[in-house]
């Protein structure tokens, strides 16, 4: 019976530390969830009880018992069922006068077991009522009418009992007992103020914990706004810089004026890259970086990479070599844009720290896991051992100087690892100062069935826009100069509209071969227009390309879900915007024909 009370006391004491904002309302559910224990022990007790005196009386108490827990079990029932409700002061009452007469009837039976039980009896009445007491006052203690309902009934029994048998004995034993209930009395007010304290101070960190969580919900959502805005903001000028200096770069220009040209795009392509960067690890960070899964030619990226980089290395008297194993596969299925931004910043790495010599990309196929081992070694300056194990870290350089000779900001690497490990591979560095380093790249990869590989969409010819109408929303009046510019080599005739309203309207008198649509535009937003342009007129099919300044997840998504041919983000891609307008149009043409037939 004591292991049995002390694993209701140690669950109670579990109740105690996770109480709700209604006390009332816990006490309701762990007399419930007790119940059959009470039970239990009830039937146990009137066994015992039956043993040490004899006869059958302790049924008829059983029989009490299991009719004042019904009635308790049909007061606390509301509680437990709504335990969000306030109770009102007359059901508080009730509850009360529930919990003491439960307590009355429960403990009474110790009360004739210690005048009828002989010495065992007593010793066992005394037992059953101060584990009786602790229970309650540690489940009951943090609603204090209950507890005092419940601690009174069974305080009178547990004093009552051995101060009146000292009474009326008058023996020194006797009165010894008494003195032994009040200490035990004494201990256990301690105790549960001891445990109330205890339980206020969780409640308490708990409540500041919560408090915490939520401010720091708030912060974070704050910084996704804050890095939305100034992404937006910084990639508009951006895009107007950049754009002005490709269309500068095809203009009649000296050597000199070429130079200039040349470093205003190295540095704007550095700025998209920072900008880019910072994006995917605040995404990262927040556990937000979501991946895509999509068939990869890995020759083909990897050559695509190659052509790249090779020109940057040679130009510094340093070849660049790819060698793929040939068992590794043609096509995997992974996330191509991830896989190709880890190479890239390994690659990056590799050309800027590497003044001679080689830069090998080797590639092999391990079967057994289905990895890709993708190792980029080079013959550069290498890095220290102290610094090696800090250069995945966010915004660490392996020595001071680096960031004054080389630039960058140390964020590459620990994107590319935190990509890797997302994608539920690793990236690894090996490297010998003054002889080079290693970066392994080990991720796994499905395997594409050559059956079920998806017929490879030709190339869009550039020349295809030739005689083209396209339709481009931009309510920058520098956007829309410069996406006339760009386009104008490619003889395509470019209707441009400064919001989503206009291009409604004139979605609905032309029929157009591919829309190019911004965003944030005022009267009408991007999206807006598209769903309206969608929803009727001849351009219900026309392929709209999203471009725009809000590159983060939840732009794409919202593009996405209006089913938009591309998504391509400012500053403009020359090259990229024309074959996209070009593999658009195609498509377009290709649809029609189809309807057609
Ligand atoms: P960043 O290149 O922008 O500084 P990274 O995270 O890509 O940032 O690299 C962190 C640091 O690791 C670099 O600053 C450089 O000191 C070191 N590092 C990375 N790759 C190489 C390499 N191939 N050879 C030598 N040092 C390297």
């Amino acid at each position: 019976m004591v292991r049995l009370h002390i694993g209701v006391i140690v669950r109670a004491m579990g109740d105690a530390v996770q109480i709700s904002a209604n006390g009332w309302a816990m006490i309701a559910q762990v007399r419930f969830r007790e119940l059959k224990t009470r039970l239990g022990l009830a039937a146990f007790i009137a066994a015992t009880a039956s043993f040490l005196t004899g006869g059958l009386w302790p049924v008829f108490w059983l029989s009490l018992v299991g009719l004042t827990q019904l009635v308790d079990w049909l007061a606390f029932r509301p509680l437990r069922l709504h335990p969000g409700m306030e109770p009102s002061l007359a059901y508080k009452i009730g509850l009360c006068a529930v919990a003491a007469l439960n307590v009355v009837v429960y403990s009474g039976i110790a009360a004739i077991l210690w005048i009828a039980g002989g010495e065992a009896g007593r010793l066992f009445a005394m037992v059953q009522v101060a584990g009786g007491l602790l229970h309650v006052s540690l489940h009951m203690h943090h609603v204090r009418p209950l507890l005092f309902s419940a601690v009174i009934p069974h305080s009178l029994y547990f004093l009552g009992m051995p101060i009146t048998e000292s009474l009326v004995s008058g023996t020194w034993q006797d009165f010894l007992i008494a003195i032994g209930g009040v200490l035990f009395m004494m201990h256990l007010v301690v105790a549960v103020r001891q445990s109330s304290t205890t339980t206020k101070a969780l409640q308490d960190a708990n409540a500041e914990a919560q408090a915490q969580r939520q401010k720091a919900e708030v912060a974070s959502a704050a910084k996704s706004d804050f890095l939305a805005v100034v992404s937006h903001e910084i990639r508009t000028p951006m895009n107007a810089v950049i754009s002005a200096a490709n269309l500068l770069r095809r203009t009649r220009l000296d050597r000199e004026q070429r130079e200039h040209v040349s470093m205003l795009l190295d540095a704007g392509d550095v700025l998209v890259g920072l900008l880019n960067d910072v994006l995917d690890f605040s995404k990262i960070e927040a556990g937000k970086m979501q991946l895509e899964s999509s068939e990869m030619d890995l020759r083909d990226k990897l050559a695509s990479l190659g052509r790249l980089w090779r020109p940057k290395a040679e130009a510094n008297g340093v070849r660049l070599a790819i060698q793929i194993a040939p068992d590794v596969p043609d096509t995997v299925r992974t996330d191509p844009l991830r896989f190709q931004q880890m190479l890239f910043n390994l690659l990056s790495n590799a050309v800027k720290f590497t003044e001679h010599g080689s830069i090998t990309v080797s590639v092999d196929w391990r079967e057994a896991d289905r990895r890709l081992i993708v190792a980029v070694a080079d013959t550069g300056c290498g890095i220290a051992p102290d610094r090696l194990a800090n250069i995945f870290d966010s915004f660490e350089q392996a020595d001071a100087g680096t960031t004054r000779k080389y630039g960058g900001t140390g964020l590459g690497l620990a994107i590319s690892r935190r990509l890797a490990e997302i994608m539920g591979g690793r990236l690894t560095a090996e490297s010998v100062v003054g002889q080079g380093s290693t970066f392994t790249l080990n991720l796994p990869v499905e395997l594409v069935q050559t059956t079920e590989r998806a017929p490879k969409r030709a190339a869009a010819d550039e020349r295809a826009l030739a005689g083209r109408v396209i339709l481009a929303a931009d309510d920058h009046a520098v956007n829309r100069r410069i996406l006339a510019l760009l386009l104008e080599p490619h003889e395509c005739r470019l209707v441009l509209v400064e919001n989503g309203a206009e291009a409604v309207e004139a979605a609905m008198t032309q029929s157009f071969d591919a829309i190019l649509m911004d965003m944030q535009m005022p009267v009408m937003d991007g999206l807006t227009a598209t769903a309206r342009i969608r929803a009727e007129g001849m351009n219900r099919r026309t392929p709209v390309i999203a471009l725009t300044a809000n590159a983060m997840d939840v732009h794409r998504a919202a593009w996405d879900a209006e089913g938009v041919h591309a998504f391509l983000t400012k500053p403009i891609d020359p090259a990229l915007l024309a074959a996209t307008l070009a593999e658009a149009c195609v498509q377009d043409v290709e649809a029609r024909e189809a309807a057609v037939a």
